[in-house]
């Protein structure tokens, strides 16, 4: 068994995030991450490039294909082996995320701004953990989200949800695996071989973080970015 750092939502170039796959594979490097998941709304585009760009990075993490679906509720971290063809229905999301082995784990679901699902975390039995600390929600969002992890007895993942580089594993979960493959980490994650390190990120972060969302909102969004990366590939 080793002991990695994972940081299972981050979002890049490829939705509303500030990085490119490349730049969030080298931060995640330089902050001693053994795993990352680009998990941008809607589209495994992101973590796809982020996979290409990672067989040629020496010591890069280990990338887990994802996705933050939104669905009727809210939104829902999917992680797979390959990329599906997502349902955006919760009941057949659920239902098609686990006939094709992928992880259902709903995220900051008590952050309502942030549009978690709320309450209908609670109608449901079959999720496979439950993003219980977020760097990027309030913090009685995350208190809640501790609680009905127990209530359920779910394990609980930690994640940024990252939009810019600074943010990238201000929290993360330390995961026990056999070795270091998506296969190892999904079964340590069912299994609950998880250990939540519940992190904020600096104030200067935060502050980068406003400033990042402002502009984004005053000047649409950067297209650059996703542009370098298919360039390259
Ligand atoms: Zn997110």
């Amino acid at each position: 068994m080793q002991r990695i750092k994972a940081d299972m939502h981050i979002h890049s170039t490829y939705s509303d995030g500030r990085s490119s796959p490349r730049e969030i594979l080298l931060t995640a490097l330089y902050r001693d991450l053994g795993v990352v998941s680009i998990t941008d709304h809607n589209t495994f585009k992101g973590a796809l490039a982020a996979r290409r760009i990672m067989r040629d990075l020496p010591e890069s993490p280990l990338v887990v294909i994802g996705n933050e679906v939104r669905t009727e509720y809210g939104d829902i971290l999917v992680y797979c082996y390959e990329p599906v063809d997502v349902p955006y229905r919760l009941d057949l999301l659920i239902d098609y995320a686990h006939e094709n082995n992928c992880l259902v784990v709903p995220a900051h679901p008590f952050d309502r701004l942030r549009l978690g699902i709320g309450d209908v975390v609670f109608d449901y039995r079959d999720w496979d953990a439950l993003e219980i600390w977020n760097a990027s929600a309030d913090p009685r969002a995350n208190k809640r989200a501790i609680e009905a992890a127990k209530l359920l007895g779910l394990p609980g993942l930690a994640n940024s949800d990252a939009h810019i580089p600074e943010y990238i594993g201000a929290a993360y979960t330390v995961i026990e695996v056999e070795d270091l493959n998506v296969e190892s980490v999904f079964k340590a994650i069912r299994d609950g071989r998880v250990y939540p390190h519940k992190g904020y990120p600096s104030f200067k972060a935060f502050f980068k973080k406003l400033s990042w969302s402002i502009t984004r909102r005053l000047y649409g969004r950067k297209k650059t970015g996703e542009k370098e990366d298919l360039d390259i590939y």
